[in-house]
């Protein structure tokens, strides 16, 4: 049996989301009769701690419909240069929300204050057009599902705070960054004018995501979600799962988080080269440069030798992702496979 580990968007929906899906109270979410859906948001608000949430297919339009709602056009958003928001949404913050883009260079995806407040204009003038937001990703995809530290989150929020500035935070694995602080969810966007949520990551949904925050913020959503073809009519077969991940799904993704220390550990003991990130949660990274491979090679060889590994953010980089749908025992025999896979070709 092949252990596709490419990416925790690869999770199928287990039978209890299936039956979830089955006995879902269907209507049409366009005329809010979809109890499903009505009753996802308001426990995604009641969670957060926010007063406004709309579901939407996916994380992508809900970072974009964000930016719409939130920035002017010309006016500038900061993000890390690396983050989804501007790097893996096929343009969207300038051809959809036009947007200036700054992006920053960060260690591991952490806006520093003193980096921040160097570059944010707070005023647009004749030559310069003002920041509009600062958008947060955590946890932080590219470097390695990081998840930003607290005490240098609540520094960034209340900067943001202070100077009037709108945060907005990619949460799309926020319940990853939750679970590794043991924080609650709300806890970490206290402060934040609009969160995006994904269920088609670690949450195991097949579709499905959120843009919550401050109604005073994003009140033209709905208007955007029309624009954009993301109204949907019986969404309460995707509420209904998302649902029920949020009640089962939640909870184990310290489970993944394990089994990725679990993989690493397993790989560095056999003395693979695997690249550890801080605080990092689910994903783990091999940089197979010292082996004299590339990374397409390596990922061949490991896909025939039955473990699926996808490309990391640059050439040698390997990243391979434990998720709801692999055991502990996956996992072990994952890195017997890669071990044997990469030692044989490289002696
Ligand atoms: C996956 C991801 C998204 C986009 O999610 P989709 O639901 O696939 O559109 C946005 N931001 C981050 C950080 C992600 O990892």
């Amino acid at each position: 049996m092949i252990i596709d580990l490419r990416s925790d968007t690869k999770t199928l929906p287990t039978q209890g989301m299936l039956s979830a899906i089955a006995n879902a109270r269907l209507g049409d979410d366009q005329e809010h009769e979809d109890f499903e859906t009505t009753a996802l948001q308001d426990e995604i608000k009641r969670m957060l701690g926010l007063d406004f949430a709309i579901f939407l297919p996916s994380a992508t339009m809900a970072n974009q419909i964000a930016l719409m709602c939130q920035v002017s056009r010309g006016e500038e958003v900061i993000a890390d240069e690396f983050s989804h928001i501007f790097r893996y949404e096929g343009g969207g913050a300038a051809y959809l929300a036009g947007a200036t883009t700054r992006g920053v260079t960060t260690v591991d995806g952490v806006l520093e204050v003193d980096q921040i407040r160097e570059i944010v204009t707070t005023q647009t003038s004749e030559h310069i057009r003002r920041t509009a937001l600062i958008s947060v990703e955590n946890t932080h995809n590219t470097s390695g599902s990081t998840a930003w530290p607290m005490d240098r989150l609540d520094a960034l929020m209340a900067y943001a705070r202070d100077v009037g500035m709108p945060v907005h935070i990619d949460g799309s694995r926020l319940f990853n960054a939750a679970a590794f602080h043991q924080e609650s969810p709300a806890r970490l966007v206290q402060g934040a004018s609009s969160v995006t949520l994904c269920f088609s990551k670690g949450l195991g949904c097949p579709a499905g995501a959120m843009l919550a925050g401050r109604s005073d913020q994003l009140h033209e959503a709905p208007v955007f979600r029309q624009m954009m073809g993301g109204s949907l009519r019986q969404s309460g077969i995707l509420a209904a799962a998302a649902r029920y991940a949020l009640q089962h799904n939640v909870d184990r993704l310290a489970d993944d988080h394990a089994n990725a220390e679990l993989l690493r550990n397993r790989l560095a003991d056999a003395g693979m080269p695997v690249v550890r990130h801080p605080r990092s949660t689910n994903f783990v990274f091999l940089d197979v440069a010292s082996l004299g491979i590339s990374g397409e090679q390596a990922r061949a060889l490991l896909a025939e030798a039955g473990v699926k590994w996808s490309a990391g953010r640059s050439a040698s980089l390997l990243r391979a992702v434990p998720h709801l749908g692999v055991t502990t025992d996956d996992i072990v025999l994952a890195a017997q496979r890669t071990i044997a896979a990469l030692q044989a070709d490289s002696s």
